[in-house]
């Protein structure tokens, strides 16, 4: 497995690669959600890329970007053990030469509901480091986990609407034993943060276990925000049923 920081390197070496070549794009910090996207992509292409950015973009002025965890060395390690290819990291600022980009791209209704809400911004910039790496890393398919749901319908529609030549592959999300969905961000919460995350991915599973027996939206809503009480340390953004 070769590790590659430089853009001018990794463009060097693309030509010589042969073959339909899978791209995993990540933040690092990897964990079993990353693995299964990795394990798809081996086994439907030829070559593997597995990108590793800490996207300054997508994260908003008082968000965790100096804090997010950065494992390079681990992340190799896992990667290499799985047989990925090539690890493409590169530094921001050959990524972002201009500085502060100057061109934003609009979402439309997207960008008004669910987690775009709360995160204003963020999913411009994920978009705008999703268009760069696929400009730079050609690949044939991209690997995302349903685990973003709504990062993945808009990826989907950039690759359509801008005629990206490539295909997007959904990925199921991978979660502990116990319910909650694996994360890099997990590592922030403490053992009582922890319990709680897991009991709010039990009232969401049980929520939808019971869906026969809704009998309206409100009623559903009225059940949630009593069960949020047992989940003090919960901040909810929103719960919504579409
Ligand atoms: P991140 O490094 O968190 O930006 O995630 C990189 C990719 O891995 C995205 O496509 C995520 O949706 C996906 N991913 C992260 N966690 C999981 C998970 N628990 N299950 C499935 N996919 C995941």
């Amino acid at each position: 497995m070769k590790v590659v920081h430089s853009i001018d390197d990794f463009q060097a070496l693309r030509p010589t690669l042969r073959g339909s070549l899978g791209l995993v794009p990540t933040m690092g910090a990897l964990h079993e959600g990353h693995a299964s996207l990795v394990r798809q992509s081996l086994t439907e292409n030829e070559k593997t890329v597995v990108s590793i950015f800490v996207n300054p973009t997508q994260f908003g002025p008082n968000e965790d970007y100096e804090q997010y965890p950065r494992r390079l060395e681990q992340d190799a390690e896992l990667l290499a053990e799985l047989g990925v290819d090539f690890i493409f990291a590169p530094r921001v600022q050959d990524i972002y030469t201009a500085g502060k980009p100057k061109i934003r791209l609009e979402i439309d209704q997207l960008d008004q509901v669910l987690c775009a809400k709360s995160r204003p911004g963020h999913l411009n910039g994920v978009l705008q480091i999703v268009s760069i790496l696929f400009h730079l890393v050609q690949p044939d398919r991209a690997y995302f986990g349903l685990k973003d749901y709504q990062q993945q319908l808009i990826i989907q529609s950039l690759v359509k609407e801008l005629h990206f030549p490539l295909a997007i592959v959904p990925c199921p999300l991978v979660r502990k034993i116990d319910g909650l969905a694996l994360s890099s961000r997990n590592r922030y919460l403490t053992e009582e943060e922890g319990k709680q995350a897991t009991a709010l991915s039990g009232i969401l599973a049980e929520v939808k276990l019971k869906r026969e027996n809704w009998k309206s939206i409100a009623e559903v809503h009225q059940m949630v925000e009593e069960r949020l009480k047992t989940v003090p340390l919960v901040k909810l953004d929103y719960f919504e049923i579409l």
